[in-house]
Formats: C-alpha cells, sequence, structure tokens
C-alpha cells in the first residue's frame, strides 16, 4: 500500500526548467565550458558541484576546483534567481489535492541548493511539505543518480521503498530512484524523448502533471 510520494521538484513541481539551462548555459560560456542545452535536461538532477565535475571533465579533462566550483555555481544561482518566474508547473496542485485527498504523505526530494525555491514551497502549495522532511543539495553527499537522495527521503518519511512512489521528470532522477528501489512515474514536462525516461526504469510516464493528476487513482492502484 502507498503510504508517501516523493516529488522532485524542478521541471515537476516548478516549471523552473528552461531558466535552470540558461542561467547554466551563460556560465558555461563565460567559463568557455563545453555545452548544449540539452546537455542541462540531461544532467539534470546533479547538485551543481558535479554538474560542474562533468563540465569540467569534457572540456578540460578535470574535475574543477573547490574554489570553481563555488564561484561558478553562485553565480548561476545569482542569474537564475535574477530570471526566475517562480512559474508553478500545470496541474501540480491538481496532483497535490490527490495526495491530500488519499490521505498520503508528500515529501520533496531535490538536488536543488536554490533556497529561493525552496523557501517559495510553503506559499505555493500550503500544507504540503514539512521542511525538516525535505532531501535537498545541502543533505546529500552524493546527490542523484545515486540512489542515496532517494533513500534519505524513505528514511525521513519513515516507509520502505514498497510504500512509496516517486514523481520525476529527469533522467538521472528517474535512475537515482528506481536504484533506491521505487516505484518512479516519469513526468517528461522537457524536450527530451520519452525514450530517455523509459530507458532509466520509469514505470509509469505521463506527458504532463496535469494528465498525471487525472490518473492519479491508477497510479496507487497499478
Ligand atoms: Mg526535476
Amino acid at each position: 500500500m502507498i503510504k508517501t510520494v516523493l516529488f522532485d521538484m524542478d521541471g515537476v513541481l516548478y516549471d523552473s526548467m528552461p531558466v535552470h539551462v540558461w542561467a547554466w548555459s551563460e556560465v558555461s560560456e563565460k567559463y568557455r565550458l563545453n555545452y548544449t542545452p540539452e546537455d542541462f535536461y540531461l544532467l539534470e538532477g546533479r547538485t551543481g558541484d558535479t554538474t560542474l565535475d562533468v563540465l569540467f571533465q569534457r572540456t578540460f579533462q578535470r574535475n574543477a576546483t573547490e574554489k570553481e566550483k563555488k564561484d561558478i555555481y553562485q553565480e548561476k544561482v545569482c542569474l537564475f534567481n535574477q530570471a526566475n518566474t517562480g512559474r508553478v508547473m500545470p496541474g501540480a496542485k491538481n496532483v497535490l489535492e490527490r495526495v491530500k485527498a488519499y490521505d498520503l504523505e508528500a515529501l520533496i526530494v531535490t538536488g536543488s541548493g536554490q533556497h529561493s525555491l525552496i523557501d517559495k514551497l510553503n506559499q505555493d502549495f500550503p500544507g504540503s511539505f514539512r521542511r525538516e522532511k525535505m532531501v535537498t543539495g545541502f543533505d546529500v553527499q552524493y546527490g542523484k543518480p545515486d540512489p542515496e537522495p532517494y533513500l534519505m527521503g524513505l528514511e525521513k518519511a519513515g516507509v520502505q521503498a514498497s510504500e512509496a512512489v516517486v514523481i520525476e521528470n529527469a533522467p538521472l532522477g528517474v535512475r537515482s530512484a528506481v536504484a533506491a528501489g521505487i516505484f518512479t512515474v516519469a513526468v517528461n514536462t522537457g524536450p527530451l524523448p520519452d525514450k530517455v525516461l523509459w530507458d532509466e526504469g520509469a514505470g509509469l510516464l505521463f506527458p504532463s502533471m496535469i494528465v498525471l493528476a487525472q490518473n492519479f487513482a491508477g497510479v496507487l492502484n497499478r
């Protein structure tokens, strides 16, 4: 029986991925890192530090230094905050209404280290999430795609993997959740083909949070 729904944040609850991609592209230009905008959808879910390691390995065949990570990620966060509209993903509120209607607990498991979005959650989804039960980029050592963040989410919720379901939009997020042994529902809210989400082990896939809300009972009764 499902007791808990673990939600990824960016691209699931907030329509924030285009702004993240823009901000990452800006700092990548500035520091002459090899990238394409699509890379940031494929890398989504990683912490800032490991995203930079991937880009530095590709460009300079070495990891980023601690100072580079701190400076560049800070710049990226700053750009993101300037441009972020804080737009809630269409359908996200409907999904959380379903979660409440079925008396389930909702938790956030995000790689994000963006205080601006994390602080907004209570405003946009009042009563849905408890701060002390959130897993963010500040809590983890490895982050997605490692199973660590979702295992931490299960622990904070006090449930077994079989009692939870994950809602994810990112391929590496799906990989992380599946590796934690949790049934994972993909919502493809970005530009990547469905196949990349299926290939990571998604158990179900919906084209939007709106359609997920409409089919929520089916997810619980699968
Ligand atoms: Mg996401």
